[in-house]
């Protein structure tokens, strides 16, 4: 929930307390990254984030998240593509974002590797996995995860950093912690074979203290953090 009364530098400091606060009772040995969601935000939110020190940023439209980038133009921060993708966007995505996390599908895989200039490093990538089986939502079917994070591993594009997923909301009839622990179950299945993955993409501004305490890596967090988006 956002706190309306708070600045973002205070909105921020409880975020990260709360995250740190949950690190220390699982006694976790890996840091957790906050992605700022600053989609449909204003730039001058997002300079406000960046004076606070953050560095992660996530924007779901491609269009709207290259104009950003374009006007933030900082070589120190990390762009994140985190909706899903279209085909036609690849190329986009590729020259402009640090990390896409809503990959799901063998084409986007290529598409996405091939548009990668090979003279700048790789380009990030999450698997989106589909928990809830929801017809409506992207990403694969657990059972295809491994296969598809196989082919993501091989291609020179691409870094293969781990899984994403966005678990249906306790308001909408779903069971988020549920979820978490079963994308963290996956996600340590998987990195048997793919010792390079080192994300759990997972927790959002109403879940993500549950997602951590599931073993998330990275939370993506917006209207916490910016409050109401435009
Ligand atoms: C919008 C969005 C978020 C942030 O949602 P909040 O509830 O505002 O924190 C996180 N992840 C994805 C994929 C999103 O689309």
């Amino acid at each position: 929930m956002t706190d309306h009364s708070a600045t973002l530098a205070e909105r921020l400091k409880g975020i990260n307390d709360r995250i740190a606060r949950v690190q220390a009772r699982i006694e976790a040995t890996t840091p957790v990254t906050l992605v700022a969601v600053s989609k449909r935000q204003p730039l001058a939110s997002i300079r406000q984030a960046l004076a606070e020190g953050v560095r992660h940023f996530g924007e779901n439209y491609v269009q709207e998240g290259v104009d950003k980038i374009k006007a933030i133009d900082r070589d120190d921060i990390c762009w994140h593509h985190i909706g899903p993708i279209q085909s036609n966007k690849c190329a986009d995505i590729a020259a402009h974002f640090d990390w896409a996390q809503g990959v799901d599908r063998i084409k986007i895989v290529r598409r996405l590797s091939d548009a990668r200039d090979p003279d700048v490093a790789p380009l990030n990538i999450c698997i989106q996995v589909n928990l809830s089986r929801e017809a409506s939502k992207s990403g694969v079917a657990p059972e295809a995860a491994a296969e598809l994070c196989a082919a993501a591993a091989e291609l020179p594009g691409l870094r293969l950093r781990g899984l994403m997923a966005i678990p249906a909301p306790a308001s909408a009839g779903g069971d988020p912690r549920r979820d978490f622990d079963a994308l963290r179950a996956l996600y340590e299945q998987i990195r048997v074979s793919a010792p390079g993955m080192d994300t759990l993409s997972m927790g959002m501004s109403d879940d993500y203290e549950h997602a951590i305490a599931a073993g998330a890596t990275m939370v993506r967090v917006g209207s916490a953090l910016f409050g109401p988006r435009q």
